[in-house]
């Protein structure tokens, strides 16, 4: 069993990559995988945001809401009529697990893991010679309802509840903090304890080059199988080349649900797309830190590309076209807020979101078969929560006193609202 390597990770988005530079802080000798550059993929895409609090993105419960954004009457909501009947029992689940009292209990049951989350991030990056990558200039999401702004929403009551600061702030203090945001707001919500990285990508990279300078491996191949040696290792196969591995953790993303499948596996895994578009900002405009429309939907980020604009939840076949419909009519939306200028792309970038119907990521080991490990379904929080999902997966694998419960995330658990956990065999 010389040649059989400890543990394979498949995909090196930020959850792979964090887990594999997780699992090598325990001393563990893994294989990193992925079928493109590490941090390619969804992980390349997203806003850059780093939050330590579970923000929840919901789907309304009164029908006459939910009717307008099922006929596509909300702005930064898409859903194709041809994919509902597909996309219906995701939907369905998702729904029934958005009620005001579930989303409370998950948002709290979740915060162990979003609370460590920054301070995780800041570690793995200072052993990646990646601090740079990581900036402390918090989050500001922009408020054009005056009613909206004494609202005690559930974001402010959570906060509240675990002590994550944030502001109320005029528009005057809007203007101190970012002066080219363009006034008219009624005020804003700013979040100083969030941070942001105008890389993601790179951040992801640091990782997994972090993994192999310390003795670890990065292997770029495609896996199209994982089958049972009779040793009773794994085999992770690609057209030209198979691993052996006492251990497998899929980490891939929106497609680990695929990946699973041969095994058994039928996983109430959805995917949220998403979309961006990078503009040059205009006349020396910048931003320091993410700024979100809270109307519109839309999250304006300063990256090294340009200013990132960010947008949507479509729901679609899987591989469905790219549509530009949510980006074009964020644009205009966003030129009201910020002076940005020509777009720098030619056609919008398309990402996933894997979104269980509780939007909490799945961690731990596989149900029905030994040595076989999940992490993935990290939603709209993959960036944020991958060095974080990494170490709580790493310590159930080398059998550590865990550093948080690990229930919530657990891959038995059921998605009805407040359903005890339930076993499949
Ligand atoms: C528009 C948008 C904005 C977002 N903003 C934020 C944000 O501000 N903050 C935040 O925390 N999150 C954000 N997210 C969510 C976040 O980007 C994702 O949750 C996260 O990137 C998921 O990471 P991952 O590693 O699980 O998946 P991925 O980054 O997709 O990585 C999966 C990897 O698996 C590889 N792979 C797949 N199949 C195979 C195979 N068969 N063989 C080998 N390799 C394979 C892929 O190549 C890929 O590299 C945003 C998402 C979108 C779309």
């Amino acid at each position: 069993m010389s040649d059989v390597a400890d543990i394979v990770v498949v995909g090196a988005g930020m959850v792979g990559a964090a887990t594999a530079l997780q699992l090598q802080r325990l001393g563990r000798k893994v294989i990193l995988v992925d079928r493109r550059e590490p941090g390619s993929e969804t992980s390349y895409g997203n806003a850059g945001v780093i939050s330590g609090l579970n923000i929840q993105i919901t789907i309304p419960r009164e029908p006459l809401q939910l009717a307008q954004l099922l006929l596509n009457r909300v702005p930064y909501f898409r859903q194709n009529l041809f994919a509902l009947p597909s996309n219906l029992p995701w939907l369905w689940a998702f729904w029934r697990a958005s009620s005001d009292s579930n989303l409370w209990r998950i948002a709290l049951q979740s915060q162990p893991l979003f609370s460590t989350a920054i301070a995780e991030h800041l570690c793995l990056a200072s052993l990646s010679r990646a601090s740079h990558l990581l900036h402390d200039v918090g989050y500001l999401s922009i408020i054009r309802d005056k009613t909206k702004l004494s609202t005690i929403s559930r974001d402010k009551r959570l906060a509240l509840a675990c002590d994550y600061p944030f502001r109320i702030i005029s528009t005057e203090e809007i203007a101190e903090l970012e002066p080219f945001v363009k006034p008219g707001a009624a005020g804003g919500l700013y979040w100083p304890g969030t941070y942001h990285t105008p890389a993601p990508d790179q951040l992801a990279k640091a990782y997994a080059e972090a993994l192999v300078r310390f003795g670890g491996e990065f292997r770029q191949m495609s896996v199209t199988n994982l089958g049972r040696h009779k040793s009773g290792a794994w085999d992770v196969e690609s057209l030209n080349d198979t691993i052996q591995s006492r251990n497998v953790v899929i980490s891939a993303g929106p497609w680990s649900k695929g990946l699973l499948e041969p095994l058994g596996y039928n996983l109430p895994l959805g995917s949220k797309r998403g979309y961006h578009l990078h503009f040059r900002p205009k006349d020396g405009a910048h931003l320091t830190r993410p700024v979100k429309d809270d109307e519109y939907g839309f999250v304006l980020s300063p990256m090294n590309q340009g200013i990132r604009l960010c947008v949507g939840v479509e729901l679609d076949h899987f591989d469905a076209p790219a549509r530009d419909m949510l980006v074009q009519g964020a644009i205009g939306p966003a030129r009201e807020l910020f002076p940005i200028g020509e777009s720098l792309d030619s056609t919008p970038w398309l990402g996933r979101r894997p979104t269980f119907p509780d939007q909490l990521p799945m961690i731990g080991a596989a149900p029905n078969h030994k040595g076989l490990w999940f992490n993935f379904g990290h939603g709209h929080y993959g960036l944020t929560l991958g060095p974080t999902s990494g170490k709580l997966l790493a310590e159930m694998m080398d059998n550590r006193v865990l550093s948080m419960d690990p229930v919530p995330f657990a891959p038995l658990r059921s998605f009805r609202p407040s359903a005890a956990l339930k076993s499949t065999g």
